[in-house]
């Protein structure tokens, strides 16, 4: 029986939610040519697009939002958030940018050039988009039983160590501008990385003298997750644990949307001296502001000194990473594949297996989100071959290794009458599964098309 744990935290304010009819939602999908980024919110009832900003603040956020000081250069929030950052992680520089995007931005062109590639264990899809815009191309390299939706291993974000060291043997070194560890592995379904895997990567990388790279954008509940299922940490802190995550890198990424717990925000860190940190403020001056806030105000940076001291809250974590827990059960229960076990932040419906009969160009996780939304007012996203932008130079369209309708959940948000609401919906759809069709698009641009994409149901 799935396990439900209580929070450990009260509602003290409230948000109304709009209820709508099956009419208005056939209406809307229609009118927003099928691409669920092109939804209004008041068209949602419950908003699973994305964790990414979505979580509810704190009472000390919002406490924190009123101290902000906003002075353009050497702000006291800056100088907050810094001795955060230094007490958390421990590493040298820390840079605050708006996103997690612009982090990417401010720091790829240092590391890569035209005609290199980047290995990760697996891209999101603006790092990717990032790699490309740089002239270089993105190359995923993760555990095979990450594409096993029914294996049970432990770390499915971890990164094929054997085969890295085979690329970088192929490619040669000097064509590897740089490798990328993602935590979790978000396009893998939230799935963690091990520290007995980050510390061989890291090991490679040195060897050959690659950068590496973590994008951190959920390093929280890596830790949590390696305290849970790593022989040995079960009696480490999450600070601990964090720490030995980040001993070995020499940059990192991260977007504060997620394990900050902000709403908006984003850091780009460096270990230590070497000139990679005068190469990233070169770019961040002209692209995201001055140094001491980096396309952020006083009070944001505010909120995410507070987000990432209540992120690392182990209570927290067990309770964050328990709803998805209990959803995925909830939905395995239900005879729903997703990919298991349970990764962080989302459920990742297996949507090859749901619906077996529409083909990878036609989109099928897409399908089922458009349907759970029809269904229900449940907003989910793809992340399957929808998300991958043609090949620019044959115009192919890729296929994604796994078919993925991922429900994320926003940290602090929802509650559980709501996830089991999200349950009997999509059990629903399931019952109709065989008579969904796919989707054919009609109009892209050529990066990152899956946010504006215009489709029309397959005939
Ligand atoms: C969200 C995310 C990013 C990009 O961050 P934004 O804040 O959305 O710009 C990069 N990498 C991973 C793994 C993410 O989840």
């Amino acid at each position: 029986m799935a396990v439900y744990m209580p929070e450990p935290y009260r509602i003290k304010m409230v948000e109304p939610l709009r209820v709508t009819t099956r009419e208005e939602r056939e209406e809307a999908i229609r009118r927003s040519h099928y691409n669920l980024f092109g939804l209004k919110s008041d068209q949602v009832y419950i908003d699973m697009l994305t964790d990414s900003g979505t979580g509810a603040m704190s009472d000390r956020q919002w406490a924190a939002v009123m101290m902000g000081d906003e002075s353009y250069a050497g702000s006291r929030s800056y100088h907050r958030l810094m001795e955060v950052c230094h007490a958390l992680f421990g590493w040298k520089y820390f840079q605050p940018v708006h996103q997690g995007r612009a982090a990417e931005k401010v720091l790829f062109p240092n590391l890569l050039k035209p005609g290199q590639v980047s290995i990760s264990n697996m891209h999101f899809d603006t790092t990717a988009g990032h790699v490309v815009l740089c002239g270089a191309k993105p190359v995923n390299c993760v555990v095979p039983q990450a594409l096993d939706s029914t294996s049970r291993f432990p770390f499915k974000g971890n990164m094929d160590n054997a085969r890295l060291t085979e690329l970088i043997g192929q490619f040669g070194r000097d064509r590897v501008g740089m490798i990328v560890i993602t935590v979790t592995c978000n396009s893998a379904g939230g799935q963690p990385v091990s520290l007995a895997n980050i510390r061989e990567t890291a090991d490679i990388a040195s060897q050959h003298g690659i950068p590496l790279v973590i994008d951190a954008a959920r390093f929280a509940e890596n830790a949590l997750f390696i305290k849970e299922r790593e022989e040995g940490q079960s009696g480490s802190t999450i600070r601990e644990i964090v720490r030995q995550m980040f001993a070995s890198a020499d940059a990192f990424t991260f977007s504060a949307k997620k394990d900050g717990i902000v709403n908006m925000g984003g850091l780009v860190a460096v270990r230590e001296d070497g000139g990679l940190i005068e190469g990233v403020r070169r770019y961040v001056v002209p692209n995201e502001g001055f140094l001491s806030y980096g396309g952020l105000s006083g009070r944001d940076m505010e909120a995410l000194a507070v987000g990432l001291e209540e992120g690392v809250d182990e209570s927290f974590l067990r309770s964050y990473t328990g709803q998805t827990r209990y959803l995925v059960d909830r939905m395995v229960e239900e005879g729903i594949p997703c990919q298991q076990p349970a990764g962080g932040h989302a459920v990742f419906v297996d949507a090859r297996q749901l619906l077996p009969h529409i083909p990878y160009d036609r989109f099928p996780a897409h399908a089922l989100c458009v349907e759970v939304y029809r269904e229900a007012g449940i907003r989910g996203c793809d992340v399957g071959s929808f998300m991958l932008d043609p090949d620019p130079e044959t115009g192919a369209q890729p296929q994604a290794a796994m078919e993925f309708a991922r429900f994320c959940i926003p940290r602090r948000t929802y509650t559980q009458a709501h996830l089991d609401y999200v349950v009997a919906s999509i059990l629903r759809v399931k019952e109709r599964a065989g008579v969904l069709r796919g989707y054919r698009i009609v109009k892209a641009e050529k990066i990152l098309r899956h946010f504006t994409a215009q489709l029309e149901p397959d005939a």
